[in-house]
């Protein structure tokens, strides 16, 4: 059974051989992560091709997408690897302190003293240390431990509801940014994003190193969080990434749930993708099946309307990763079934101006109504598809296209399954002829199904779509 929603993987030591991404991949990855937190652009570059290679060889469209490690907040290094700290404890983050102890530790994150005041709340290790600021003197700021616990070399720090200032790109996400764009990545996935100049930063930089990638916000900062800041960043990206781990610290927790879903109906809403990360099949780092608390949460993020699920260290570092995938896989088919579809209530309060948009629209409602087996659409850019995979409708959509690069994007889009179309002529019956044997070549309609298809004529010269045509397959021979 086809499923809407897409996986995206993360590739790590545990899934890096041949034959693991074989079995991920045909277990039903859509795109791989590739995170630019561990490993050189040897690695990344090295994985890349792998995954390609084995795409090629079972004739599934892999996309990839490459993720920048981001600003490191973080503490330094302890004599002795880790401290253990107890609650009431005073202890000193200093930026001038070399190698730390019981007492200090030093600070990757040089700016931390200028960024906070007595009564900033400081989390580190996701949250598992919690540090109440007493005072800052020149490099040091002085804490007492609220929550005490083993403290290790390099361990994250975020503030209480945000506030530190560390810009979003860094000189290595500066040169990882033209690995991504050597590589040839297809999504680019921007870490600590505050505002849509980030994002836009992030798109120059890539379009200069000579990049097609997509561009990812990851909303994983207290400040992008408001309407505002969210909307501003939505408009300088292709979609953006419910980034629940750093989220969750943050702005705590408990506000996490109520953000996706609203994140997810904002992005829906400004025709931009989605994707739901962190955690969500974590028990299987170590377990053959997942808890039914994440069964829960991953139904949850496909009922949300998210474009894809994705897995961290399940598929990087797990014991599991095959089994992650599969789990992921039947989950996502099941909660499908039970989506409602509510296409008339979606369009209600929206307008739509452009030639292309109120095309993919018109297709969608007549699909629905009409109950057609596919919609094809033929796309150079793949953006009648975006536009159709926003709303729900129950009715698969084929993107046909002839360009590599569509083709591998399209792979994250909700409810959309790239086919290549290999047409370069300018004769319309003819290509619907091409586009008609390409879905039967495939075996996702047979004679006689009813279609939508949606095309832009004059063919064979650039301008968006404007057609619509129903079509019973096969007809066209009978005439
Ligand atoms: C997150 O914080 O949830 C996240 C996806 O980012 P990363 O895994 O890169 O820390």
């Amino acid at each position: 059974m086809l499923r809407s929603t897409k996986i995206v993987a993360t590739l790590g030591p545990a899934s890096s051989d041949p034959e693991t991404l074989e079995k991920m991949i045909l277990a039903g990855v859509d795109v791989v992560r590739l995170n630019f937190s561990h490993g050189t652009a040897q690695d990344h570059q090295a994985r890349a091709e792998l995954v390609k290679q084995v795409g090629r060889k079972v004739g599934r469209t892999v996309g990839i997408m490459c993720d920048l490690q981001g600003p490191k907040i973080r503490v330094g290094k302890f004599k002795d690897g880790k401290v253990t700290l107890e609650k009431g404890q005073a202890f000193i983050l200093d930026a001038a302190c070399e190698m730390g102890d019981n007492g200090r530790v030093g600070l990757d994150y040089k700016e931390l003293p200028r960024d906070v005041a007595p009564g900033a709340v400081l989390l580190l290790d996701d949250g598992r240390v919690v540090l109440d600021v007493t005072d800052v003197r020149g490099t040091a700021v002085h804490t007492t431990v609220r929550h005490g616990g083993v403290l290790s070399n390099n361990k994250g720090i975020n503030r209480q509801g945000g506030g530190l200032t560390a810009p979003a790109l860094t000189g290595k996400d500066m040169e990882d940014i033209k690995t991504a764009a050597r590589l040839n990545a297809d999504y680019l996935a921007v870490s600590f994003p505050k505002t849509g100049a980030d994002m836009y930063m992030a798109g120059e930089l890539l379009k200069a190193a000579g990049g097609k990638a997509m561009l990812i916000a990851k909303i994983e900062r207290a400040e992008a969080v408001t309407d505002a800041a969210l909307t501003d960043i939505m408009r300088a990206c292709d979609g953006i990434m419910v980034a629940r781990g750093d989220l969750a610290v943050e702005v705590g927790d408990a506000s996490v749930p109520a953000l996706q879903k609203k994140m997810i109906r904002m992005a829906r809403e400004a025709n931009k993708l989605t994707i739901t990360a962190t955690q969500m099949m974590e028990s299987m780092i170590h377990s053959p099946v997942p808890t039914r608390a994440e069964v829960s949460d991953v139904a949850n993020a496909v009922l949300d309307g998210t474009d894809a699920v994705m897995l961290s260290a399940e598929t990087a570092s797990g014991r599991y990763p095959v089994e992650a995938i599969e789990a992921m896989d039947r989950i996502c088919i099941e909660a499908e079934q039970t989506q409602p579809l509510n296409l008339e209530q979606d369009f209600l309060n929206r307008v739509f101006t452009r030639i292309d948009q109120s095309i993919a629209m018109a297709a969608l409602f007549t699909a629905f109504h009409l109950k057609v087996k596919a919609i094809a659409s033929l796309t150079e850019s793949g953006s009648t598809a975006l536009w159709m995979s926003r709303l729900n409708s129950g009715v698969p959509i084929y993107a046909l296209t002839s360009q590599t690069a569509t083709r591998y994007r399209v792979a994250l889009f909700r409810d959309t399954y790239p086919l290549v179309v290999k047409f370069v002529g300018h004769d319309r019956e003819e290509l619907l002829r091409e586009a008609e044997s390409v879905l039967l070549a495939n075996g996702v309609v047979k004679e006689g199904d009813l279609i939508v298809l949606t095309i832009g004529e004059p063919i064979g010269k650039a301008g968006g779509t404007n057609t619509m045509k129903i079509v019973r397959v096969g007809e066209h021979r009978k005439r």
